[in-house]
């Protein structure tokens, strides 16, 4: 037994002050039960790290551990605790595990990379033989950690966009970090106040180097930009300004479409999508049906060709020559008498100084497209969360790119 005990000693990475005195194998329950003990001396005051005397011993606690060759495995221990002069009496910091953690780091360790690997709290938490709450409380002190160590310096480029979370109008804003292609901070609605305590996770040194912020054209954004990082170009995102054309299509089609069915005319019927399709990812048969239709006298082909022609801008070089070009499709769209076309036109024309700055920094809402969707993918299991905190938790986890480890794990 001596050597079992001294091999579990050496993979634990324990100090001398510690020893395994016993490992129990119970069979029949398939686990492994290991004691450690300390073996005296003098201990280290978590709070202040002074060397002190060892009072007395707190009662008998147990950590999950890393399984041994599937056999379920804990440890179990007293913990010294210190008798500092300063401090009172305080247990002392236990070399295998994080304080009020009640699973060893290496098993921390292994239940992130499991919770990594598997993208949701309930595969991770069955392969692990986990509870929910449990396997829920170490994704949480993970991302704690990994806020703390976060560093948030040479920030130049940011988005913030919002993502809708629950069923009907209710919405989470995020801020994003362009260029390093990670999620910073998410918060509940899409209010000024929201997006104001989006900027706390920054101090004000840090504001102060952004460049440029993505954003949609939504005046509770912009005021946040302007009042935390006024020096910041504001670059409204090509995304949301084609987003707002496809409706104003949708609008023109809706119309239309009640106006021709009073005529026993059907060819809108059932088009909501071909008209919002990218021509060049239409299938082959689409495009024929769709061809056929937006070459006939309708006005929904007539907002089409024009959202269409819009997309031309974003190919030029230089704001000067893209100005020029807005300027033509403006007078365009203004005289189409399609109200829905004429009013995003107007708004367009109102906001183009901070669409123009496009041509300077090109930064779009949609560069990181992959936690795009790896969010919509967490919010279709959002069925589940009871609350905000936990998707947020969530996003953080998987798109925060934060160290998640335990630090002190060894390799
Ligand atoms: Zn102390």
């Amino acid at each position: 037994m001596s050597r079992l005990t001294e091999h579990y000693r050496l993979l634990l990475g324990l100090d001398a002050a510690w020893e395994v005195s016993e490992v129990s194998l119970g069979l029949e329950e398939k686990r492994v039960e290991i004691s450690l003990e300390h073996l005296g001396g003098r201990v280290e005051c978590p709070e202040c790290g002074a060397e002190c005397a060892i009072a007395d011993h707190a009662p008998a606690r147990t950590w999950r551990h890393l399984d041994t060759m599937q056999f379920e495995t804990r440890l179990s221990a007293r913990t010294p605790r210190a008798d500092c002069q300063a401090c009172g009496v305080k247990t002392i910091q236990v070399p295998w595990a994080g304080k009020h953690s009640r699973f060893t780091l290496l098993f921390e360790a292994f239940a992130i990379s499991v919770l990594q690997a598997c993208g949701n709290v309930k595969n991770a938490a069955t392969l692990l033989g986990l509870d929910w709450d449990s396997v829920q409380a170490m994704m949480e002190r993970a991302v704690q950690r990994g806020l703390e160590r976060r560093a948030l310096e040479k920030l130049d480029y940011l988005g913030i966009d919002e993502k809708s979370f629950r069923r009907g109008h209710s919405y989470v804003t995020l801020l994003v970090d362009l260029t390093g292609s990670r999620v910073l901070e998410v918060v509940e609605e899409r209010t000024e106040e929201a997006a104001h305590a989006l900027w706390q996770v920054l101090s004000p040194p840090q504001k102060e180097q952004i460049e440029a912020v993505a954003t949609d054209m939504w005046p509770a954004f912009v005021n946040s930009i302007e009042s935390n990082a006024a020096q910041a170009e504001i670059v409204h995102d090509r995304f949301h300004i084609s987003k707002h054309l496809n409706e104003a299509v949708d609008k023109v089609r809706r119309q239309e479409n009640k106006a021709l069915a009073k005529a026993d005319d059907d060819r809108l019927k059932g088009t909501k999508q071909l008209w919002l399709f990218n021509p060049e990812n239409m299938s082959e048969d689409r495009w024929i049906e769709f061809e056929t239709l937006k070459d006939q006298e309708l006005k929904t082909s007539r907002a089409w060709a024009i959202k269409e022609q819009f997309r031309w801008l974003w190919e030029y070089r230089y704001a000067g020559n893209a100005r020029k070009f807005f300027s033509r499709w403006y007078g365009w769209a203004a005289r189409s008498q399609l109200k829905p076309i004429v009013a995003v036109a107007k708004m367009l024309k109102r906001h183009l100084e901070n669409i123009l700055t496009y041509f300077r920094h090109r930064i779009t809402n949609a560069m990181s497209e992959g936690f795009n969707s790896r969010i919509q993918s967490l919010k279709s299991q959002a069925r589940g969360f009871r609350s905000f905190p936990n998707f947020r938790t969530r996003i953080l986890f998987y798109c925060g790119k934060l160290e998640l480890l335990p630090n002190d794990v060894t390799h």
